[in-house]
């Protein structure tokens, strides 16, 4: 079995929690792009710094560099039996790009799971992590920037759901619920996409 999904949705929906879930009990592997670029920034390195900035305003990191860190990270050995993108693609040229290079690389993609949340409830989630963590809240995680963080899913990444549902791809999920319920709705569309 080797699975290819895409986890789509709002920041704040939950996406990271399943991707993870389905890692352990799918054996795919997840690519979170965010967790890649705060390593990048945690170890100092070129990448990191030079992203920074964007990442602590809510903007996006470059497309180019993107699509290659998906690139290198999906040749690994690790990602045999599947992967899960979580947090990738996120505008319009990144999904075109992936689908540039897993045609190259003669990968399919199975489902894109879009991941349907309420604002009002991001929000709700966001102040309750924010008590939670106290100081090791995410440099991201302010009312301020998740605000910006929700505009720029608005305005750069909701647009590429028309590409998914032109390919028949899309699979939406309630992720209004919590951890168990939206779990067995993942559950039930890995089931359907088991080989
Ligand atoms: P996440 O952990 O997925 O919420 O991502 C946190 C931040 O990392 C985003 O607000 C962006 O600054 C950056 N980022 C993560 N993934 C991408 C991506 N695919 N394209 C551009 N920027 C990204």
């Amino acid at each position: 079995m080797s699975i290819h999904l895409i986890i789509l949705g709002p920041p704040g929906a939950g996406k990271g929690t399943q991707a993870k879930r389905l890692e352990e009990k799918y054996s795919l592997k997840q690519l979170s792009t965010g967790d890649m670029l705060r390593a990048e920034m945690a170890a100092g390195t070129e990448t990191g710094n030079a992203i920074k900035a964007l990442y602590d305003a809510g903007e996006l990191a470059p497309d180019a560099l993107m699509i290659k860190m998906i690139s290198d990270r999906i040749d690994q050995d690790d990602c045999k039996n599947g992967f899960i993108l979580d947090g990738f693609p996120r505008t319009v040229a990144q999904a075109v790009g992936l689908d540039e290079m897993l045609a190259h690389k003669k990968k399919d993609l199975d489902a894109v799971i879009k991941m349907d949340v309420d604002e009002a409830v991001l929000i709700e989630r966001l102040k309750a992590r924010i008590a939670e963590s106290g100081e090791n809240v995410r440099s991201d995680d302010t009312i301020e920037v998740f605000e910006n963080r929700l505009n720029v899913y608005k305005e750069q990444t909701e647009p590429i759901i028309p590409h998914y549902q032109q390919k028949n791809m899309l699979v939406h999920v309630d992720g209004m619920g919590n951890i168990a319920e939206v779990s067995e709705e993942f559950d039930r569309i890995l089931q359907k996409h088991q080989k």
